[in-house]
């Protein structure tokens, strides 16, 4: 396994798989790399011949500077994780290397997949620095299957409308959730989760389970299902930004609760803000 830390090199490092139609998996994250950024090596080890691994803290979406400042960065680890997983080629550019002259250039999608949720609560230009850095690895890696993580189910569906929107010649593949034992969905920022805010954390899953669990007791009304949600967070003296029930595909929300459905939710826990998500079954 390589490291490399240029486009060009990058580039040079990939002709060789290029020139012999090897598959190419890619896998983008921000490193600090936990059992769900496994999965989504894992997956893409098993359904390709070269598998690409990026690690990029990026500036452009975040929209909490606080939140940049203190996201974790394990670069070490994060290369052995790789190494472990059978990844061959870890591209770790530093911001200078991808926003050469700042932030020149922006990739925007429009409309209600980046207004909404995430986009409602962190602004939308979250989104485009995601679509502008997703649509920046996708012209410099170049693969054929992309990995994403459902429990970033907005990103997913927004990585998705880029890809068509732009005609990226790439097949967007979304991996399920990985959680801890007790349910926590992995995330970068559980380091920050600790103590009492461990078991707090807990109300995010236990919101999606209520959900389920109301639906299956014969509730089809939305709102009801929503409020026994909230209830369920409640007792673990958490209160959400959004707990909500959207189309999967559309993400709007929905008045009848019907499988297939989609509950979001978002909470701030202790320092910091989580998200899940669940669908209805
Ligand atoms: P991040 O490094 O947090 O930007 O995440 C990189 C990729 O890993 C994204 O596609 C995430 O959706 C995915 N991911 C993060 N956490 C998990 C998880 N617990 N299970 C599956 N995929 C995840």
């Amino acid at each position: 396994m390589r490291v490399v830390r240029t486009v060009s090199e990058l580039r040079d490092a990939l002709r060789p798989a290029r020139r012999e139609h090897s598959t190419i998996g890619f896998v983008p994250t921000m490193g600090a790399l936990h059992a769900g950024h496994e999965a989504l090596m894992e997956q893409a080890r098993r359904e390709c011949d070269v598998v690409v691994l990026s690690i990029f803290v990026n500036p452009t979406q975040f929209n909490d500077p606080t939140d940049l400042e203190r996201y974790p960065r394990t670069e070490e680890a994060d290369v052995a994780a790789a190494e472990r997983a059978g990844v061959d080629l870890v591209f770790a550019p530093f911001a200078q290397e991808m926003y050469p002259r700042g932030a020149t250039i922006e990739v925007r999608l429009e409309g209600p997949l980046v207004d909404t949720l995430e986009g409602a609560h962190r602004g939308s230009d979250h989104f485009h620095g995601v679509t502008t850095v997703v649509a920046k690895l996708f012209n410099i890696v170049q693969p054929d299957v992309a990995y994403f993580g459902q429990k970033d189910a907005q990103q997913v569906l927004v990585v998705t409308a880029l890809v068509r929107e732009l005609n990226f010649p790439v097949r967007i593949q979304a991996v399920q959730t990985v959680r801890e034992p007790d349910g926590l969905a992995m995330s970068s920022r559980n380091v920050h989760v600790q103590g009492r805010n461990r078991e707090r954390a807990l109300a995010l899953k236990a919101g999606l389970d209520s959900a389920q669990a109301t639906y299956d007791g014969g509730e089809r009304d939305a709102d009801a299902v929503i409020a026994a949600s909230v209830a369920a967070m409640a007792s673990y003296e958490v209160d959400p930004e959004y707990l909500a029930i959207v189309d999967r595909v559309t993400l709007e929300p929905l008045r009848t609760v019907e499988p297939g459905a989609l509950v979001v939710v978002a909470a701030p826990v202790g320092p910091v803000r989580l998200i899940d998500n669940a669908t209805i079954h």
